[in-house]
């Protein structure tokens, strides 16, 4: 599998002792380098304003360049939680263009990727940086396709916590499908919040109680999302923002549940992805164990490089039954 980076992202927060450290993609290129199946390619460039406007006003973009311009060492950006330096703007614009450039390669030879970028993104609202995100990279790729093949997007987030700022960008084709702790940071994507737009997209949240969930059941759950992707919404991309923070001793997120899952949602991915003859890419969100991003990358490169996949270990009698609810009304609304 081909894990699309860039060298720079780890100028960003350089020297400090934040969670969302450069070593989030710099240690774990450098694991991932040593494994044969693994090829890490730098393909990236800093996307422009007019990029960065599919999702983020003028104003906004305006406000990120002149704070991480002016900032004196690291200093917390005005809209909320994200911390800048002098090089953020510029390892943002990068991060994005990583991403943009590993979904080219996807298109191209229809192999998945993994975009290994930071900071995260799917916090990033348009006009509000916040939860360690500047721009909303995953969901600016997803503008980018809507506009450049008029494809719809399901963008699936197995991210610990819920992508407040992906959320926002549901309808006018874009999907958006996550499960998360809940209550917890940001706070939104609450049970009620379910919606199904004119245009027949859907925003499905899956809130899961914080103090965790078996990893049979958080596979079960994603089994059937992806059922419901594939019979429902015919989308022709699908986008993973991938956050590893769920995994059992993640020092931010944690929600018990074993890194070997990663394989089985890789699996998932890869069938629903195969069955309907689309693209498929990863995007790094959360995740602040090294070991478990790396050892999840490798589930998921094992699946797509050498097809391996364990008899599922999906168990949908461990799906909560408050989830199991949500997904019936799903499946009997219109
Ligand atoms: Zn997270």
């Amino acid at each position: 599998m081909r894990v699309v980076t860039d060298i720079t992202l780890g100028d960003h927060l350089r020297g400090s002792t934040h969670p969302e450290s450069p070593e989030r993609v710099e240690r774990v290129a450098a694991r991932l380098r040593s494994h044969a199946g693994i090829a890490i390619v730098e393909e990236s460039f800093e996307a422009d304003d007019a990029t960065l406007a599919l999702v983020h006003p003028q104003r906004y973009i305006d406000i990120v360049a002149r704070e991480c311009e002016g900032a004196q060492g690291k200093a917390p950006l005005s809209t909320g939680d994200v911390l800048v330096d002098a090089r953020s703007m510029t390892v943002a614009r990068r991060a994005v263009g990583s991403v943009l450039r590993a979904f080219e390669g996807t298109q191209r030879d229809a192999a998945p990727r993994f975009a290994l970028v930071r900071p995260p993104g799917h916090h990033a609202e348009p006009e509000r940086g916040m939860g360690f995100c500047l721009f909303n990279n995953v969901g600016i790729l997803a503008r980018h396709i809507r506009a450049s093949t008029g494809a719809r997007v399901a963008i699936l987030d197995i991210d610990y916590h819920h992508g407040n700022g992906t959320q926002a960008l549901v309808g006018d084709g874009i999907s958006y499908c996550s499960s998360h702790a809940w209550p917890a940071y940001p706070g939104s994507g609450g049970p009620q919040e379910q919606a199904r737009s004119e245009s027949g997209d859907l925003l499905l949240n899956l809130p899961i109680d914080p103090r965790g969930i078996s990893t049979e059941g958080f596979v079960a759950l994603w089994e059937r999302v992806a059922g419901i992707v594939e019979r429902r919404l015919r989308p022709g991309a699908i986008l993973v923002s991938a956050g590893f923070d769920y995994v059992r001793g993640d020092p931010v997120g944690d929600l018990g549940v074993d890194r070997s899952a990663a394989r089985s949602l890789a699996r998932i991915f890869a069938q629903l992805a195969g069955s309907l003859g689309v693209p498929l890419l990863y995007v790094l969100e959360g995740g602040y164990d090294i070991e478990h991003t790396v050892g999840s990358i490798l589930e998921i490169a094992a699946v797509h490089d050498r097809g391996e996949a364990d008899a599922s270990d999906a168990a949908p009698s461990a799906i909560p039954t408050h989830l199991r609810e949500i997904f019936e009304r799903v499946e009997q609304s219109r």
